[in-house]
């Protein structure tokens, strides 16, 4: 349907998950704002993605009142973690879910039309900012937007904004090799820093399985053969059997994240949040999103759209700047040689280690004392060297 003429307390641009959330957050404040979603795709689309659904996404979304969105779904609560043949498996604090995007983000795209949001297929291509509403392409106007538009963000660019760091990863849906059932498996690489590979049980005989690397300046960017060779030699047998292979950029997060003043916030992926320890980015596009929406509804309640990054900076920076400094610290420090391994060691050893290592990568988490105090014991003890196999160059 092409976008009516209608003014708009909020138009969303993009109805991923920090879209749809947005909407949501919006809705779930004040249920009488008219909000529109636009997307260039028609729902069920793909996404590439490894499909992991961290369960404090579902706290969420919860808070939006969408509940059940995984009920039908197999819980994973298992993760097992490597490096060059050093090994981590343990059972996660709380289980995990691996969707296919196809399915979440339909779901959530219905969940946010069913709270009055108004789907309409539209891809955007420019966006101007008058002293009273924003207008896009020309003809669609809004009192308050929000950029939700993925990694490529048209509304990120016409903010002038810039990408920071990305990287790159080849996902795949292949039968999940004997040994990877029920667990979510990551192996980091250890010649192509950053990197990991990863198989991630659906629980229902197939997994979603990839590789991925932090992007270099002045390097070159891996060719698809040597992702698809990288994979297949951190987890053999991985892509057996694989199909819908599919590679995206990730923007990674920094400690320097700082949103846009004004009537055009951002969002998601649109606004740079991927971790960059794990490249985990439905979280980070879900509660800015919710964020997002919230802040719009209270502006707009106000009289002053044009305060809504203010607030929606005000309560993001609160709630994401510590953690995204330590993850940046933490992506950081697992350059170096042998903290990664100490990490692993230290998360072998207890268990609070790593869980609070999966929440560094996951959500909210910090580099803890536990953290701390685990790596700083087991960078100092000694490790005899091992025969490790080597990664193709
Ligand atoms: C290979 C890979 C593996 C990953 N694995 C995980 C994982 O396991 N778990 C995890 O949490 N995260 C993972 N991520 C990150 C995650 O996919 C993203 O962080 C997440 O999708 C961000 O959501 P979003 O709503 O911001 O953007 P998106 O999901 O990209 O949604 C953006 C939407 O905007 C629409 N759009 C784009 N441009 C326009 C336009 N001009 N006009 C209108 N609509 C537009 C698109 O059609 C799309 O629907 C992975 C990423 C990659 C690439």
């Amino acid at each position: 349907m092409a976008p009516t003429s209608t003014r708009w307390d909020l138009v969303v641009v993009g109805a991923g998950p920090a879209g749809a959330a947005a909407a949501l957050g919006a809705l779930h404040a004040d249920a009488s704002l008219r909000v529109a979603l636009l997307d260039r795709a028609d729902f069920p689309r793909d996404k590439v993605c490894g499909d992991g659904v961290a369960p404090h996404i579902l706290d969420l979304l919860a808070e939006v009142r969408v509940t059940g969105l995984v009920d039908d779904r197999v819980p994973v609560g298992r993760l097992r973690l490597g490096r060059g043949g050093l090994v981590v498996e343990r059972r996660t604090a709380r289980p995990a879910w691996v969707v296919p995007r196809r399915v979440f983000d339909a779901r959530l795209v219905d969940a946010a039309v069913a709270a009055g949001a108004r789907l309409l297929r539209h891809r955007v291509r420019d966006l101007r900012q008058d002293t009273d509403a924003v207008v896009l392409d020309g003809k669609v106007c809004a009192a308050v937007v929000v950029g939700a538009d993925g990694d490529h963000s048209v509304v990120r660019r016409a903010l002038g904004r810039s990408r920071g760091p990305v990287a790159l990863a080849l996902r795949g849906y292949a039968p999940v090799a004997s040994g990877r059932r029920g667990v979510q498996v990551i192996e980091f690489g250890t010649r192509h820093q950053p990197s990991y590979a990863w198989s991630f049980d659906r629980g229902d005989g197939h997994a979603n399985v990839g590789y991925g690397e932090v992007l270099h300046a002045g390097r070159p960017a891996p060719a698809r053969a040597q992702l698809f060779e990288r994979l297949e030699a951190l987890l053999p047998g991985a892509t057996e059997g694989g199909r819908d292979w599919a590679g995206h950029l990730l923007p990674l997060s920094t400690a320097r994240w700082r949103p846009p003043a004004g009537r055009v916030l951002l969002a998601g992926d649109a606004a740079c949040l991927v971790n960059p320890l794990t490249g985990e980015g439905i979280h980070y596009a879900v509660a800015t999103g919710i964020a997002a929406g919230r802040a719009a509804a209270a502006a707009l309640r106000d009289g002053r759209p044009e305060r809504a990054g203010e607030r929606y900076a005000r309560v993001t920076r609160r709630i994401l700047l510590p953690h995204l400094r330590h993850t940046a610290l933490a992506a950081r420090l697992a350059r170096t040689a042998g903290v990664l391994e100490a990490g692993l060691r230290a998360s072998a050893a207890d268990q609070r280690v790593f869980d609070d290592f999966v929440e560094l990568g996951l959500a909210r988490g910090r580099l803890t004392p536990a953290v701390a105090f685990g790596l700083g014991r087991a960078l100092l003890t000694p490790v005899r060297p091992t025969g490790r196999p080597q990664e193709p160059a």
